[in-house]
């Protein structure tokens, strides 16, 4: 069965986005193990070779320096991967009509059969693309093409780094979908997925040939229209319009068991509500200068604070620092707190921020002034706060989160 004949979707990804972005301004770099994340004190991002080292997302710098001497170790440059990033956008609106920007390293776009008739067959359109993006940038990207959204995604994922997968037939989205385990579905929360393992659903494939009455009546809305996306119809489109590098704030809450009137506990909470907003505007390349926050106690009742930050970041310690003292005298003696939330305002696309006068901005990348911060507020708070987001996550939160990005 041919399926040309309708729109299709692509799905661009970049390849270790971070660390290409670094290596094409150092060919030096190229073919060593390479991580991108001092300046937050865990690998971010990682090069195939420090992946093979046995590097992990999310090791501390430490621990690498000394178990993995030979691995270079790079700060991040925001700056750097906003411009290859709206480069690679530039180079799909230079063919495609309707290009979706998903985060910093991912777009869609929709293919429509007159894009490939021009380009001679989707394999070579997507291959000049690919190609262009490659010898414009430095930097490879994985492409998938597909008939829906979920496929096309599916697909780049399968054969990185560097890979063009597209699935033009039955045939071929079967066989990707045999090859995607259920855990590397897009849109499956790691809390679903033991329930579907639990019903004998191992890979999207089992997923997809499941009855869809059954998942319907057991399992969420979204998971429903996955299924329906990976089994070929088309329920999501391309936005082209929504930008997510345009939005202009980023929030993160959480509700959490037990309820505590332990600052520390509340501070530690707050931390990890901060580190993902941060880390979600990391992911689009965004800063803020302004943060509001809240605590809510058990009577539900409302504190919130502001602050304005002292330049423009997305880098968590920073932001504690500078709410710090406005937490404080937003908490009441002794009430029990039961969610806290964070919200960056004032989004701003990191290289169209400002350089001040001063240099503040610059050399608040730099790493000493991090880790003297950092240290500040675990001297204060505890060990606690300031971990990676992940390793924080207890018994009885709840997530309320309410990331723009929800749409999949
Ligand atoms: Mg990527």
């Amino acid at each position: 069965m041919s399926i040309s004949s309708e729109n299709l979707f692509l799905h661009v990804d970049g390849d270790s986005f971070f660390v290409s972005c670094e290596v094409s301004q150092h060919p030096e770099y190229k073919g060593k193990p390479v991580i991108v994340g001092e300046d937050r004190g865990i690998a971010v991002a990682m090069s195939y070779e420090a992946k093979s080292l046995g590097v992990t997302r999310g090791m501390p710098i430490f621990k690498i320096k000394k178990e993995f001497p030979r691995v270079i170790i790079l700060p991040h440059h925001f700056d750097l991967y906003g411009r290859i990033s709206s480069g690679v956008y530039d180079i799909l609106v230079s063919y495609l009509e309707q290009v979706e920007q998903y985060s910093i390293d991912e777009c869609f776009a929709v293919v429509k059969p007159s894009d490939i008739r021009l380009a001679g067959s989707a394999e070579k359109l997507a291959n000049d693309i690919k190609n262009e993006i490659k010898n414009s940038f430095g930097v490879t990207y994985s492409l998938g093409l597909a008939r829906t959204k979920v496929l096309a995604k599916t697909a780049s994922k399968l054969n990185k780094p560097n890979g063009l997968v597209l699935l033009l037939d039955k045939k071929d989205e079967e066989e990707a979908l045999k090859k995607t385990e259920i855990d590397d579905v897009w849109g499956i929360g790691r809390r679903t997925v033991p329930r579907l393992r639990n019903m004998g659903i191992k890979t999207a494939y089992d997923f997809v040939h499941y009855p869809s009455e059954q998942i319907k009546k057991y399992f969420s809305e979204p998971i429903y229209i996955l299924q329906k996306e990976l089994s070929g119809e088309n329920f999501y489109e391309v936005d082209a319009d929504a930008d997510p590098r345009d939005q202009k704030s980023i929030q993160s809450t959480a509700t959490f068991r037990p309820s505590s009137s332990d600052s520390k506990i509340i501070f530690a909470e707050l931390s990890e509500n901060v580190e993902r907003a941060c880390e979600h505007a990391r992911g689009l390349g965004l800063m803020s200068n302004a943060v509001s926050f809240f605590v809510k106690n058990t009577d539900f009742a409302y504190r919130s604070g502001e602050s304005k930050l002292p330049l423009y970041t997305n880098n968590p310690s920073i932001i504690l620092n500078t709410i710090e003292n406005v937490f404080k005298k937003i908490l009441q003696n002794g009430e029990k707190i039961r969610s806290t939330g964070i919200t960056l305002q004032n989004l701003r696309r990191s290289e169209e921020v400002p350089r001040d006068l001063f240099g503040m901005q610059d050399k608040s990348e730099s790493k000493s002034i991090i880790e003297e911060v950092s240290d500040n507020i675990r001297a204060k708070f505890g060990q606690n706060v300031l971990k990676r987001a992940s390793s924080l996550k207890g018994e009885g939160r709840k997530r309320g989160n309410s990331f723009p990005l929800g749409k999949k």
